[in-house]
């Protein structure tokens, strides 16, 4: 089957005044971002908002029936590298993580009622969630193994247990929260997905670690952008509470992730174009030994590995959205693991020739290419570490491989019997006319 992934004129006007957009109005709030008070940066980004809205774009991830557009993976994907241009930009279209794959979960599985409670004004921007399902003492690349129980009791669930690196959860208005609410069941079964809001009794936050994006302790109290490590000691909250059927939560984690990874895998290259830009700028601009730097053969080794990377990293991404748009999510899966593994393994060595060009500047936070390669570390790990994508990828290219007794199929001396054997008559014939 033919790809195609072309834009009709009318969406490339769409994604051409995204890119003025992001350019010109949201890039400028990043390097004041850290010294705005949450007031400040709420005051600038509003009337973006605002304005995204009046365009039809805000939240476009989602069906129409949700308000979004419906418009598929690919122009999703197109959309996604323009806002990973800047890490403000999702915010301000709507689709910022995690409160555009839990309004997806919540959509999938709530009530009328639930919905009325959560999902409209979560997709209104009102309120705001966490996603909590790792743990800090089981394998995250193991969801099977989590711990961390819901009991029905009466007309209440009663949680316990430990939850790991739940993002925003201290400015979260709700988490959704994934526990075992099926001890006996079969692993798939075991979880159910519930709302905790704000403020339960029982719920607490225990530490926020700093990490590589924000190496101090809770480093952006009040801003969101924390990864909370979170106590449940008999927290109670409603029977209502529970999305979907106790043991639904694996099915109704499944379908936030699909199309949330062909958008995460498109802000990469978003976030490549970026550096490469800046690569490409510095070489032009600076010599060394007397010619510039873009003429050094080393420097042009680095442009090029990096032009390939990005496109091919592109290519792919648009060829697994594509294929989500024809075959659905479950038939895409090898193709959304290979561009989750591979658009952040590329984003790591663009990132870092970026800052090896600009040299000691490079290293600097006066430049934001260091901050950029600290971020997209994370997406080697969150989302499914590599290696649980590659699994994946493997599994698929091995389950129709058959196994061959005796010599490989592609054994020489094997292959040239069975050619002499099949071209013998003619080999014969030749012969004789010799
Ligand atoms: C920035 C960031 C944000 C996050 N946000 C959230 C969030 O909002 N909510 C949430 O619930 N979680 C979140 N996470 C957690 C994330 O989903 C987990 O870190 C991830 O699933 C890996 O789990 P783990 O950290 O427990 O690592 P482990 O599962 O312990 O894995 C550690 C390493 O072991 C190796 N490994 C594991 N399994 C296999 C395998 N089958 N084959 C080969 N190697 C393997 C891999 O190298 C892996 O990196 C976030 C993580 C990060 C970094």
């Amino acid at each position: 089957m033919a790809w195609d992934f072309s834009t009709e004129p009318e969406f490339q006007e769409t994604l051409d005044w995204m890119r003025e957009f992001v350019d010109e109005e949201i890039l400028p709030i990043e390097p004041i971002a850290e010294e705005l008070t949450l007031d400040q940066l709420r005051a600038i980004t509003t009337p973006l908002q605002a304005e995204v809205q009046k365009r039809g774009l805000w939240a476009a991830h989602l069906d129409p029936e949700l308000g979004g557009q419906g418009m598929g993976q690919l122009k999703l994907g197109l959309m996604h590298e323009i806002l990973g241009r800047s890490v403000y930009a999702p915010s301000v279209f709507g689709n910022q993580a995690p409160d555009s794959g839990n309004a997806e979960l919540i959509a999938i599985g709530a009530t009328e009622e639930q919905k009325e409670k959560w999902l409209w004004p979560l997709l209104d921007g009102k309120i705001h969630s966490s996603f909590s399902m790792t743990e800090p003492h089981v394998a995250g690349s193991d969801p099977t193994a989590i711990i961390c129980r819901a009991e029905r009791d009466g007309d209440e669930w009663v949680i316990n247990g430990e939850k790991w690196f739940a993002s925003n959860a201290d400015v979260a208005d709700i988490i959704v929260l994934m526990a075992v609410t099926n001890p006996e069941a079969q692993p798939h079964r075991r979880a159910g997905m519930l709302i905790v809001p704000k403020g339960t009794p029982g719920m607490t936050i225990k530490h926020k670690p700093g990490t590589m994006s924000h190496p101090q302790h809770g480093p952006l109290d009040g801003r969101g952008g924390n990864h909370c490590h979170l106590l449940f000691e008999n927290a109670r909250i409603p029977a209502d509470n529970l999305i979907g059927q106790p043991g639904d939560g694996f099915v109704l984690a499944q379908k936030r992730l699909g199309g949330g990874r062909i958008h995460h895998a498109m802000r990469l290259i978003g976030v490549c174009h970026r550096a490469f830009d800046a690569m490409r700028e510095r070489l032009v601009s600076r010599t060394s030994h007397g010619k510039r730097l873009s003429e050094h053969q080393m420097m042009q080794d680095m442009v090029a590995k990096s032009a390939v990377e990005i496109e091919t990293a592109r290519l792919l991404t648009l060829k697994a959205a594509w294929t989500m748009d024809h075959s659905g999510a479950s038939n895409s899966r090898a193709e959304i693991a290979m561009i989750k593994y591979w658009s952040a393994k590329v984003a790591m060595n663009v990132l870092d020739r970026a800052i090896q060009i600009y040299g000691s500047l490079g290293y600097t936070t006066d430049l934001p290419l260091e901050g950029m390669y600290r971020s997209a570390r994370a997406l080697r790990i969150a989302d499914g570490a590599d290696e649980v994508h590659k699994v994946t990828i493997a599994k698929h290219f091995l389950r129709d491989a058959e196994p061959v007794e005796g010599w490989p199929t592609e054994h020489i001396p094997t292959r040239r019997e069975d050619s002499l054997r099949k071209f013998a008559d003619l080999i014969e014939l030749h012969t004789e006319n010799l």
